[in-house]
Parts: structure tokens; C-alpha cells; sequence
């Protein structure tokens, strides 16, 4: 199931879509620190793709016009994970595999992708200490009933868009992480 989302080729197309999106949202909305106008200043990124290769791919992010505040904002992204190296459709889903009940699809996502023990374990620390911290955290947690754990985010974010099931399912999944992705942690 999710190897076949992973690997559809509109899926690149669709997410840089809603990548342009995003990033014209946060342009016209302007400066957040002084409402000064927002230039481009994209950067390189380098993720990996399918196997070991990485793809060499620009992030999109702005730098503030105004003199003294010159600020650079990048808006949410729903290809790049934070500084993560893998794509964010593979960080959820195996994230997401990893504590649901599928231990075998999370096992062979993780062989497709080349991602080791240690990758893994970094996303765990990831999931488990820096989400709790974010304003995204304590929104969500208001829309649960019980208590969640963060490490149980990316499968609950999955369960709840059906993200395994369609295109759309995954990139609106992704779009709801896209806020909790920008904060700084492991890469
Ligand atoms: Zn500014």
C-alpha cells in the first residue's frame, strides 16, 4: 500500500505544488516580525530519494526587505522534514508503521529507503522530544480526547487522513504536519 503511494511519480509534482502554495501564502502575508516585504532567498537541499541516491532539491524561503529587521522566514513545507535527509512522505509513513501494528511494512520501507537503526532512533528522539514543545503540539492535543503520546503522531496523523490510501489522503496528512516539521531537531 504505502510502497505504491511512495513511489507514484505524480507524487513529486503534487507535494512541490503544495510547497508553492505554502511558500506564496507566507510571501504575501509578509514579514511576521515587521510586516516588511519578503524576497526570495531559496536554498539548496539535498534528500534522499529512492535506495541511497540523493536528489538535489530547493527549499523555498525569503529574507525580509526592511533594513534592520532582514529576517528569513521559511514558510511549512510538506516535502522537506525539518532538516531531516529522507522526504517527509517517508518519514511519516515509516514513522507511522513503526508504532502501529504493521512491523513488517515499517521493516520493508525502511530496506526500500536505506534508512538504519540509528536514523530511526534520531526520528524517535525527534518525535519524542522536540513536538511536545511546539504551539502546534498543544493545538493538537486539544482535538484528542485522551491523552496522546508523541511518538504516536505520525500514526495518528496517518489513521485519521486515511494517508495510505490516496495522493490526496497523504498530502493532506503531510499538510497538517507541515507546521511541526519546521522546528529544529534531528536530522
Ligand atoms: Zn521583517
Amino acid at each position: 500500500m504505502s510502497h505504491s503511494l511512495l513511489d507514484d511519480p505524480r507524487l513529486p509534482d503534487f507535494l512541490c505544488s503544495v510547497d508553492g502554495e505554502l511558500a506564496s501564502e507566507a510571501q504575501a502575508a509578509g514579514c511576521p516580525h515587521c510586516g516588511g516585504v519578503l524576497h526570495s532567498a531559496r536554498y539548496a537541499r539535498s534528500v534522499r530519494g529512492g535506495g541511497t541516491d540523493a536528489i538535489n532539491d530547493y527549499r523555498a524561503s525569503f529574507c525580509c526587505a526592511q533594513d534592520g529587521c532582514r529576517r528569513r522566514i521559511t514558510p511549512p513545507s510538506v516535502r522537506f522534514a525539518g532538516r531531516k535527509r529522507f522526504p517527509s512522505p517517508v518519514v511519516l509513513l515509516v514513522s507511522a508503521a513503526r508504532h502501529g501494528a504493521r512491523p513488517a511494512q515499517a521493516r520493508a520501507l525502511e530496506r526500500t529507503y536505506g534508512i538504519s537503526r540509528s536514523t530511526l532512533a534520531r526520528w524517535q528522539r525527534w518525535w519524542r522530544e522536540k513536538v511536545p514543545g511546539t504551539a502546534f503540539w498543544r493545538m493538537a492535543r486539544t482535538q484528542f480526547i485522551s491523552p496522546v503520546d508523541p511518538t504516536c503522531m505520525a500514526t495518528q496523523r496517518v489513521e485519521r487522513f486515511n494517508a495510505t490510501t490516496t495522493l490526496d489522503n497523504l498530502v493532506a496528512a503531510l499538510r497538517s504536519l507541515a507546521p511541526v516539521h519546521d522546528i529544529r531537531g534531528h536530522a
